[in-house]
């Protein structure tokens, strides 16, 4: 979608600070860090939200979840903890409508979120 920003930085069309690409998911990091890791991973399909994910796109979700693990040992957090958000429609607050995980880590996180 020539329109969204997360299609850009996918087709490189917008720079992005990619810590990780193959056939099918980008990661990312995030341009307005909420923590010391804050890593943006989508599908290179543009899918708005998580109510457009289709049967067909469950095998990404899952290489997504995989890749969240291998990243978070990457960035030196699986032992501490991390927290994966995604983010859907008005009330949660998504600003960018490319379905995206963000992988937060690095500092204590509170529960119930804000
Ligand atoms: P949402 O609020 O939709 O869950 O998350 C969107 C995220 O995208 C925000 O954390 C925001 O900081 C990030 N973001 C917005 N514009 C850009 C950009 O141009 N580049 C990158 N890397 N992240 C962005
Ligand atoms: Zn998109």
């Amino acid at each position: 979608m020539s329109d969204c920003l997360f299609c850009g930085i996918v087709e490189g069309r917008v720079k992005g600070d990619i810590v990780y690409r193959d056939e099918s998911v980008v990661a990312f990091r995030d341009i307005r860090p909420q923590a010391p890791v804050h890593i943006l991973i989508v599908p290179r399909k543009h899918v708005a939200t998580i109510l457009d994910l289709e049967a067909t796109d469950a095998g990404v979700v899952g290489e997504i979840f995989l890749l969240i693990a291998k990243l978070a040992r990457e960035q030196g957090v699986a032992e501490s903890g991390f927290r994966v958000v995604v983010n859907s429609g008005a009330d949660a607050g998504q600003s960018v409508f490319h379905v995206h995980f963000h992988l937060l880590g690095g500092r204590p996180f509170r529960w119930p979120p804000g």
